[in-house]
C-alpha cells in the first residue's frame, strides 16, 4: 500500500502522541469556534443563529475500498459528504469533529495521509476541526465525522416545503460518481488477476474525480441567495435522484413529474455507461454519491432559473394524488422507484 515510504508504528506513538500529530497545526478560523481540540469538550458560540448538526459513519469494506481509494481522498470525501448535508439545509458549515477507529495495519504516515485530506477540505470550505475521538479497531478503518453549521431561522430549507407547481431543479450533472465507481471496480478486478496490468483510466478523469473527490455544492447555496431565490425544499443527492425525489415528495406530501430528457448527464458518464452496457439514466436515478443539490423553487422564478448553467430544471411538483413519475423521452409515464443504495441489504 505504501511502497518504500516511512512506516511508523502507531503503538510507539500512543493515543495522545497521535492526536497531537494530527491536530497540532490547526488554527481556528470561525468566530463561532471558541475552543477547539485540547479540552474535555469544544466550545461554540452561536448567539442568534439556528444550528444544524449532521453526522456520517464510514466503514472500510462497506463504504470504501482502500485497494483503490487513496487515504487523502478518503479524508477529503468523508468531510465533504457531511458538508453537503449542511448545505442541503441552506446552512453554512463551520465546524467538524472527526472520530476514527484504526487497526494495527495502519501506520502513523497512513493516518496522516487521511488527515491531510481532512485538513484540505477544512481549508477549502472554511471549516474548523474542533475535536474528535481516537480508538483502535480489530479490523480496518472506521471514520465518523460530525458537521455543525449555522443559518438564520428563516433561511433553513427542509425536505417538507415543496408546493404544487414548484419547479424541480438539480445542480451539476448526475450518474458520474456511480460510473466512476464502476470503472474503479473494473480496473481493480483486472489488477487482482494481473497485478502488473496498468489501469485504463484515459479520458475518464471527470468521473473518477466525481467518485474519489466530490465537492459539496455550497456555491449553489450562495448562487441561489444572490439570485434572490430561497428554495421551498432541498435535499442533497447521496443515494440517487429517484430516492431523493421520493424523500422530497413524501415529506412535502406532493407528487412530481421528472422529465427523462432533462436529466443532466456528462459526456464521460454516457461514454462509460455505453462501454459497460448500462443505461446512463439508471446511473443518475439509482447510482448515488453525486452530492449535487436537488431543490424546488416557485414557478414565478422560471425566468431567472432557466438562464442558469449551474443547475437545471428537471421537472415540476404535482398534487400528491398524481404520484412521483418519470416522463420518458417517448412520453411514457413510469412511477419512480427508490432503488437507492441500501447498506443494510
Ligand atoms: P477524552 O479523554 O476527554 O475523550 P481525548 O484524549 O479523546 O479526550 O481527546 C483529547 C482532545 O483531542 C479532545 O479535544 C478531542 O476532541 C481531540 N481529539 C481526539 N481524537 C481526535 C481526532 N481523531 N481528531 C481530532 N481531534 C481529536
Ligand atoms: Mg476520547
Amino acid at each position: 500500500m505504501e511502497g518504500t515510504k516511512k512506516h511508523t508504528q502507531l503503538a510507539d506513538l500512543g493515543e495522545f502522541g497521535l492526536i497531537n500529530r494530527l491536530t497540532e497545526k490547526i488554527q481556528l478560523k470561525n468566530e463561532s469556534s471558541v475552543k477547539g481540540v485540547g479540552d474535555d469538550a469544544a466550545v461554540l458560540s452561536y448567539p442568534d443563529k439556528k444550528i444544524v448538526i449532521t453526522t456520517d459513519l464510514l466503514t472500510e469494506g462497506i463504504h470504501f475500498n482502500l485497494m483503490y481509494v487513496p487515504l487523502k481522498h478518503l479524508g477529503y470525501k468523508a468531510v465533504v459528504v457531511n458538508l453537503s448535508d449542511v448545505f442541503a439545509m441552506n446552512a453554512q458549515p463551520k465546524q467538524i469533529t472527526v472520530s476514527i477507529a484504526i487497526s494495527a495495519k495502519f501506520s502513523l504516515e497512513a493516518i496522516e495521509e487521511l488527515y491531510s485530506g481532512i485538513h484540505l477540505a477544512c481549508e477549502k470550505y472554511g471549516v474548523d476541526l474542533i475535536g474528535g475521538d481516537t480508538t483502535t479497531s480489530l479490523t480496518g478503518l472506521t471514520i465518523s465525522i460530525t458537521a455543525i453549521g449555522e443559518a438564520a431561522e428563516e433561511e433553513l430549507t427542509y425536505r417538507s416545503g415543496a408546493q404544487v407547481n414548484d419547479l424541480l431543479c438539480v445542480s451539476g450533472d448526475l450518474g458520474g460518481a456511480y460510473m466512476g465507481l464502476q470503472l474503479l471496480e473494473r480496473e481493480n478486478e483486472v489488477f487482482k488477476v494481473n497485478p502488473k496490468a496498468q489501469p485504463q483510466f484515459d479520458g475518464y478523469n471527470y468521473i473518477l474525480e466525481r467518485q474519489l473527490k466530490p465537492e459539496a455544492r455550497g456555491d449553489i447555496v450562495s448562487l441561489l441567495k444572490t439570485l434572490g431565490i430561497k428554495p421551498t425544499s432541498m435535499i442533497d443527492i447521496s443515494d440517487g435522484l429517484s430516492s431523493e425525489i421520493l424523500h422530497l415528495c413524501k415529506n412535502s406530501k406532493v407528487g412530481c413529474n421528472l422529465y427523462e430528457e432533462k436529466v443532466p448527464l456528462d459526456q464521460q458518464t454516457k461514454r462509460m455507461a455505453e462501454e459497460l452496457n448500462i443505461n446512463p439514466l439508471v446511473a443518475a436515478l439509482n447510482g448515488g454519491e453525486d452530492y449535487e443539490l436537488l431543490f424546488t423553487v416557485p414557478i414565478d422564478k422560471y425566468d431567472v432559473v432557466k438562464k442558469e448553467f449551474d443547475f437545471t430544471v428537471i421537472g415540476h411538483i404535482t398534487p400528491e394524488s398524481e404520484g412521483a413519475n418519470l416522463v420518458t423521452t417517448g412520453g411514457s409515464v413510469i412511477p419512480l422507484q427508490a432503488q437507492g443504495w441500501n447498506p443494510l441489504k
